[in-house]
């Protein structure tokens, strides 16, 4: 049975190492995992991905904890024999970032803890940002904040992480912010007068290294607070993406990045100005547009398609038109990749406008309806749109 020593348990920073190679098994990947008697690579698990890296020059794509098998390393390539002495090399950016989340984590928990003694459930590290879920009651963005500040100073103030190995018995006299997950010998990491709580990951050295954390989103999430958080050097990725969006926002806007949310809110008010005043014109123009159309009309019906005109534009036409006495109005638009139809009638004209509707829209393939005097409806086969003008015309010749 092997075991494997785990180094990253002492020195997360060490990412050079030599191991002897004690198993090998082949995975249905057609990959090879490799069973060493000591490594530094981090496997998955607390939340926390695997470590990659390389073994004898050989791609390290990922790293099983195996339990008492010891960690797997599934090596891409050419795998080293049996009893082979190899040299292992971690990929440091991705633990460095691993660390950093994973040190901002406990931070920030035990931030939740201080100020509002809110414990934290579950963690993530995710592919570009962390999740952690707390009891938090009544979060707000001002709450959160609080903690994401507090947070923030222990790391400026760089303190100092320690690893200490206790026995259940030791562990139980000391505040732990959480219960220990397994039994026995316990792993606890402590943060200098701000955290103590059992780990098996990898942490910084001290809380420097971890640089500052942000918040970049929260939600309530099934009786919980979900926090989405970067740390570290996903916190100067994300802080020049989330610059990089607010700078191209504000050059719409020909203005500088702060002003650009001020100007964007005042732009949509103009606009809801002007479609009310659109909207105000439109209902002059039906009016000299339905003279026009009416004068041209036989026998009181006028049949009229257009195009880009939306169901609001139509039904003011439509409103316009039969104010006239016996007047029929089917009229209808090509707007965009969609057949838009309105027919009405005047209250002293006959005919089911509804029941004619609905037929027509049979033939665009789409749906509609209304009152016997006023229906409206559309279809996606804008091509059938004469078509179905035609029909309802015909039918209402038909005695
Ligand atoms: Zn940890």
């Amino acid at each position: 049975m092997a075991v494997t020593e785990r180094l990253y348990y002492s020195d997360s920073h060490l990412i050079e190492f030599e191991a002897r190679v004690v198993d090998l098994s082949d995975r249905v990947s057609g990959w090879t995992a490799v069973v060493l008697d000591r490594t530094a690579f981090y496997p998955t698990g607390g939340g926390q991905p695997s470590d990659t890296g390389t073994l004898n020059g050989s791609r390290v794509v990922e790293c099983i904890d195996d339990g008492e098998q010891g960690v797997l390393h599934v090596v891409q390539g050419a795998a080293p024999a049996r009893s082979a002495i190899v040299r292992g090399r971690v990929d440091w950016p991705r633990r460095l970032d691993h660390m950093q989340q994973h040190t901002g984590q406990h931070i920030l928990s035990q931030a939740f803890v201080t100020l509002f003694n809110a414990p934290t459930r579950s963690f993530r590290v995710l592919a570009a940002s962390c999740e952690i879920d707390i009891e938090l009651d009544n979060p707000t963005t001002e709450v959160i904040e609080r903690a994401v500040e507090l947070a923030n100073n222990v790391i400026w103030e760089d303190r100092s992480i320690t690893i200490l190995n206790v026995t259940p018995d030791q562990a139980a006299e000391l505040p732990l912010r959480k219960e220990p997950a397994r039994e026995g010998e316990l792993r606890l990491i402590e943060i200098e007068d701000f955290d103590l709580t059992p780990c098996g990951g990898t942490h910084a050295y001290r809380t420097g290294e971890v640089g500052m954390i942000a918040v970049r989103s929260w939600e309530r999430a099934k009786g919980l607070t979900r926090i989405e958080f970067v740390a570290g050097t996903r916190a100067l990725a994300d802080y020049r993406k989330a610059n990089k969006s607010a700078r191209e926002l504000a050059a719409l806007f020909s203005t500088g990045r702060d002003d650009a949310p001020h100007l964007a809110a005042q732009v949509i008010e103009e606009n809801k100005e002007l479609h009310r005043r659109v909207r105000a014109l439109e209902e002059l123009a039906a009016g000299v547009e339905a003279e026009k159309l009416l004068a041209g009309a036989r026998d009181g019906v006028i049949v009229q398609v257009f195009d880009g005109r939306d169901a609001e534009s139509l039904k003011k036409l439509a409103h316009a038109l039969i104010a006239n006495p016996q007047t029929i109005a089917l009229l209808g638009s090509r707007d965009k990749d969609t057949a838009r139809l309105v027919f009405a009638r005047s209250t002293d004209a006959s005919g089911d406008m509804s029941a004619l509707m609905r037929e027509a829209c049979a033939i665009v393939d789409g749906r509609g309806g209304g009152k016997s005097d006023m229906a409206q409806g559309g279809g996606k086969n804008v091509g059938k749109l004469d078509d179905a003008l035609a029909h309802a015309a015909a039918s209402l010749t038909r005695p």
